[in-house]
């Protein structure tokens, strides 16, 4: 379990600066929801954090300890994406034993590890099964599957249920909620989706051109937008 901080992040992409002073703290176990138009920088936030991406400036600390520039694969991280990118010739439990294959486990270990995640994720009946013979859904869970084997104590969710049809995002949205209570990781969670944004969060992070316009509870967010641009993704019509 860990929580997170970022102090004073900012990224540069050659001259641009698209991460323009992130000063946020995160508790373990809450569950973030990052807002904001498209192009504010919630991708690279979270790519920064999951050290896919190199910090220009300032400080990440996961659990208490600075890793800002450490090794992707050292900072109890496991990332989901919009693309589930699934390995197309292996099987369902192939992709989901996949990271701990690199790791180096040992195979009955992985195998244990890869039903203990199918049985969260109701993947059982899958496991055998190639990533084109499961629906839009049932893909997603699998890549979340991937991410749960390694046990992270951080989820990073960067809009991971916009390609999927509006039923199914109601599903999974349910899905990832339970998981949240199950799992009690941290969770950071990016979207377009108010619903998802508000019935997700403990808090919401809204974010404008590289930097945090405001932070709160998804209720007082709603209610007490500090202006028309956090109102326009979060607060109530007026
Ligand atoms: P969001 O996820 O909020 O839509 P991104 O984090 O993807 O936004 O992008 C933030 C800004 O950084 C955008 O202006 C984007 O064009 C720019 N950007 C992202 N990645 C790169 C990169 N690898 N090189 C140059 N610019 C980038
Ligand atoms: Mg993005």
């Amino acid at each position: 379990m860990a929580g997170l901080s970022l102090q004073g992040v900012k990224k540069r992409f050659g001259h641009t600066e698209v991460i323009t002073g992130v000063d946020l703290s995160i508790a373990d176990g809450e569950f973030v929801v990052f807002v904001g138009p498209s192009g504010c920088g919630k991708s690279t936030l979270l790519r920064m954090i999951a050290g896919l991406e190199t910090v220009s400036d300032g400080r990440i600390e996961i659990g208490g300890r600075d890793v800002t520039n450490a090794d992707p694969a050292k900072r109890g991280i496991a990332m989901v994406f919009q693309t589930y990118a699934l390995y197309p010739h292996m099987s369902v439990a192939a992709n989901m034993g996949f990271p701990l294959e690199m790791a180096g486990l040992p195979q009955p270990e992985i195998d244990a590890k890869v039903a203990e995640a199918a049985k969260i994720l109701h993947l059982e009946p899958f496991l055998k099964r190639k990533p084109r013979e499961l629906s839009g859904g049932q893909r997603q869970r699998v890549a979340i599957g991937r991410a749960i084997v390694r046990k992270p104590d951080v989820f990073l969710f960067d809009e991971p249920l916009s390609n999927l049809d509006a039923e199914l995002r109601v599903q999974m949205r349910i899905e990832i909620a339970r998981l949240h209570q199950q799992l009690k990781s941290t969770m950071i969670y990016v979207t377009h989706d108010q619903v998802e944004a508000m019935t997700l969060a403990s808090r919401i992070v809204v974010l404008k051109a590289g930097r945090i316009e405001q932070v709160g509870a998804p209720l007082d967010l709603y209610e007490n937008p500090d202006n028309m641009f956090v109102a326009g993704f979060i607060g109530s019509p007026r």
